[in-house]
Parts: C-alpha cells; sequence; structure tokens
C-alpha cells in the first residue's frame, strides 16, 4: 500500500473544486501556521512550470509584501493534492523562518540541515511531506515531460509570472 493511501487531511471541500491558491494559503495558515505572525501581505500565483522547482517565495524590495510563486502544473488534477499542500506549506515554513518575509531569520541558509523538513514534521505535516516526496520520486519527471510534449496545452494561462518588487 502506498503512502498515499494513508493521508487523512481534512480538507473542506470547497477547496477540491478548484485549485485556488488563496483558498489554500489561507487554510494551510490556519491549520498548521497560526502562531505565526503574519508580518506583511502575502500574495500568491501560479508562476512557470519549472522542472526542478515547485515553488519559490521572495520579499518586495519595499517589504510591504512577499510573494509566493508556485509551480503552474500543481493546479493539475493529475498532481495530488498533498504535492500542492506541501509546497505551499514549504514556502510558509521559510517565511516563518524569516526568508521572504520580514520576520527575524531563524537561521543562516534557508535549508540549513533539513530545517525545513523538520519544521513541517513539527506542525504535524510529516505525513503529507512524505507522500509528496514519493510522488515526486514516482511520478515528477514523467508527467512534466508528458505535459511538455503537449505544449503546455493544460495550463490556462502559461506566464514566466513573478512581482514586479521582489527580489
Ligand atoms: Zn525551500
Amino acid at each position: 500500500m502506498s503512502l498515499a493511501s494513508h493521508v487523512v487531511l481534512d480538507i473542506p471541500a470547497s477547496l477540491l473544486m478548484e485549485r485556488d491558491l488563496s483558498h489554500y494559503l489561507e487554510w494551510i495558515w490556519q491549520q498548521y501556521f497560526s502562531d505565526i505572525t503574519r508580518a506583511n501581505e502575502i500574495r500568491i500565483s501560479y508562476s512557470y512550470p519549472w522542472k526542478s522547482r515547485l515553488g519559490l517565495i521572495r520579499l518586495a524590495l519595499d517589504r510591504t509584501h512577499s510573494f509566493i510563486g508556485i509551480n503552474s502544473l500543481l493546479q493539475l488534477k493529475q498532481v495530488p493534492e498533498y504535492v500542492l499542500i506541501t509546497t505551499i506549506a514549504h514556502e510558509l515554513v521559510h517565511y516563518a523562518h524569516g526568508f521572504g518575509s520580514p520576520l527575524p531569520r531563524m537561521c543562516k541558509h534557508p535549508h540549513a540541515n533539513g530545517v525545513v523538513d523538520r519544521e513541517l514534521e513539527r506542525r504535524e505535516l510529516g505525513t503529507c511531506l512524505r507522500c509528496c516526496n514519493e510522488w515526486i520520486d514516482n511520478c515528477w519527471y514523467s508527467f512534466y515531460d508528458m505535459q511538455r510534449e503537449s505544449g503546455w496545452a493544460n495550463i490556462p494561462n502559461i506566464h514566466h509570472r513573478t512581482c514586479r518588487g521582489c527580489r
């Protein structure tokens, strides 16, 4: 039995209808990050179908907002929800640790000593993370190649959207 079948996440049905990133962000924040100070506005949108990046977070030069960019392939239903949830949560861990956010830095490097994964575990997202890693290891590259060969036909608005004010 794969790990995936053990994931039980209490996701409101409304979130499963469409992959609206703002709704996911608010839900994940409420469920898992409500102790973190939201020091500025957080914007989130689908960015580019990167081959080896699921997401990124950047702080605007004027620090008034942070921008989370999510791999645009993650809006497709073939990608399990836990991959999207883990990706957003991963970026929120960076935010909480002061990377891509105005909060004080907790460590020198954003991924030092597996600090992100440990934080996800601590926040009870460990099962989600393991399922995500398993899916990425087993399925990502073939899925990616299929989408690329289709000329990204399944992605509604393909663009290199990053926020202008962000580094
Ligand atoms: Zn990261």
